[in-house]
């Protein structure tokens, strides 16, 4: 299920290029073209789902299984041991530009705490 003029799922369906660091059958994962912090990776769905509130429960293993990606991802990275975080913008206030689902890995540096 992939949604035309969405620019994730061309990246899943590698009709537009990204530096891949994860693949599987649910899940792609990629260095974001505009980071953050030195570590800065996209993990996304393959499917088209927009948000993070239009998960339906039958999406729970979906979304476990992106964490645990991001995890793993961390590890390869480095960053285990100084730490990281993942985030989920949901919605206008939560930040979201990219509406497919996607979480964010960040480390490589010290995170702020509240966030902006
Ligand atoms: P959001 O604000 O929706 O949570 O984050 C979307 C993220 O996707 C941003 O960090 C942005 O830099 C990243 N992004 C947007 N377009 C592209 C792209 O074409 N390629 C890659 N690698 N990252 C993108
Ligand atoms: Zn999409």
């Amino acid at each position: 299920m992939q949604k035309d003029d969405c620019i994730f799922c061309k990246i899943a369906a590698k009709k537009i290029p990204s530096k891949a660091v994860y693949e599987d059958d649910e899940i792609v994962a990629f260095e974001d073209i505009n980071p953050q912090a030195p570590v800065h990776i996209v993990v996304i769905s393959k499917n088209h789902i927009e948000k993070l509130s239009d998960l339906a429960e039958k999406d729970s293993q979906l979304a476990g299984r992106m964490v645990m990606a991001a995890k793993n991802i961390a590890k390869e990275n480095g960053i285990q041991e100084s730490g990281y975080r993942i985030v989920m913008n949901c919605n206008k206030d939560g930040g979201q530009a990219v509406f497919h689902l996607h979480l964010h890995l960040l480390g490589g540096r010290a995170m702020k705490w509240p966030p902006g």
